[in-house]
């Protein structure tokens, strides 16, 4: 079974996919995490971040390896700390709309959905890399909380370079953020991460065969 994870930056997919992926001893994919770790490389190797040919040419020679624990690994260099930064979530919406990237990404996502039992996090999951999931939430959240929690990952920015940040990354993803006609859509501003994760995991249990 399949269950995607969409919606925009700080809305809390991360945390409650991967929790509800432990409950359930599925994986957990975090497609974020490709993208940001392509970006990464490139800025290592001196590739534009809008050089679309060189960045797909780019993803095809180093596949991303997400391993359990959380571990994000690209051209054997371990990236999970150095892709969390400002400067990479700057950089990543503009790596990321790349068509030659995307097309990729999305190849390399759905070899990794097609081996079994998932959590998929991302923004284009329930709609173009898995549209036949089982399970399809889209999460939303107030644009002030979403800068809140983002803050407690991002210590080092003041709180409205954070806010514009997130704004500026809303606008440049927002065509790419898609809600499936078939999402559930799940408001989390004032939902705590358990109650989020028992909300999936009642729509996951309610498709699991008996
Ligand atoms: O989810 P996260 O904030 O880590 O995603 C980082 C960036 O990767 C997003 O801002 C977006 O530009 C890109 N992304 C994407 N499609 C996905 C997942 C992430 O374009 N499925």
């Amino acid at each position: 079974m399949i269950v995607a994870i969409d919606g925009p930056a700080g809305a809390g997919k991360s945390t409650a996919a991967r929790r509800l992926a432990e409950r359930l001893g599925f994986r957990y994919l975090d497609t974020g995490a490709m993208y940001r770790a392509l970006t990464w490389l490139a800025r290592q190797r001196g590739v534009a971040d809008d050089d679309g040919a060189a960045l797909a040419d780019l993803a095809r020679r180093h596949p991303i390896e997400l391993e359990s624990g959380g571990v994000v690994r690209i051209a054997g260099t371990d990236v999970t700390e150095a892709i969390r930064s400002a400067e990479i979530d700057r950089a990543v919406p503009v790596v990321a709309r790349q068509p030659g990237v995307r097309e990729v990404m999305r190849r390399r996502q759905r070899e990794l959905a097609d081996a079994g039992d998932a959590v998929i996090e991302g923004r284009d999951i329930g709609t173009v890399v898995v549209p036949d999931a089982e399970v399809k939430v889209y999460f939303v959240a107030n644009t002030r909380v979403r800068a809140w929690r983002r803050q407690a990952e991002r210590p080092e920015i003041g709180s409205d370079a954070l806010v514009t940040d997130l704004r500026l990354r809303d606008e440049s993803d927002a065509e790419r953020t898609l809600k499936a006609d078939d999402a559930v859509e799940i408001d989390t501003t004032r939902l705590k991460i358990d109650e989020v994760v028992a909300i999936i995991e009642e729509l996951v249990r309610e498709r699991l065969p008996a």
